[in-house]
């Protein structure tokens, strides 16, 4: 039964990858830039994996290569429902209805959105997201966790630009 004993070990492993660690989590800001596109879900879960990596040497290999596929992907969504699918029962989250999170977990993710226009490298602009790592509802915006008050004010300087960007627009359209 040595595959049931591998993919037992494997579970829990995964298990152990996601599990809380009560730790802060980093703000993206605090990536080196040469990681387009990855979410602050997608670095969570790369962390917990390097953290399973060490609590569980032999599985060291299988738990590289699931990472090595969500950093391959940048942000892959679909890469990382599918190893939280492996380890967590399909309850919806009790705390937040916009919470995508599944099973028992402590720390909150809504879906994530971007603008519908990436950049010329394909990086997603704008992202923006829900989160409660335990501290209460923050949007992540600009990399940063902005409460809704503070990501209000962000919005409002936002769109201040996109008017600024407009008038640039207008003198290109007008100027000669
Ligand atoms: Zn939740």
């Amino acid at each position: 039964m040595k595959t049931a004993t591998t993919q037992t070990n494997i579970a829990s492993a995964l298990a152990a990858a996601t599990a809380p660690t009560g730790k802060v989590h980093p703000l993206l800001a605090d990536l080196p830039p040469a990681i387009p596109g990855l979410t602050a879900r997608a670095v969570h879960v790369l962390e917990q994996i390097e953290q399973a990596k060490k609590d569980n040497p032999e599985i060291s290999d299988f738990l590289g290569l699931v990472a090595e596929e969500i950093r391959k992907a940048g942000d892959s969504p679909a890469v990382i429902d599918n190893v939280l699918a492996l380890i967590s029962p399909k309850t919806a989250c009790t705390e937040y209805g916009w919470c995508v999170e599944t099973g028992e977990h402590f720390e909150h993710f809504s879906k994530y959105t971007a603008a519908p226009n990436p950049d010329a490298y394909g990086r997603d602009v704008i992202c923006v997201g829900l989160i409660d790592f335990g501290e209460g509802v923050r949007v992540g915006l600009l990399d940063l966790d902005l409460t809704p008050a503070e990501a209000r004010v962000r919005l409002a300087e936002l769109r201040a630009h996109l008017d600024a960007v407009e008038a640039l627009v207008a003198v290109a359209e007008t100027d000669r």
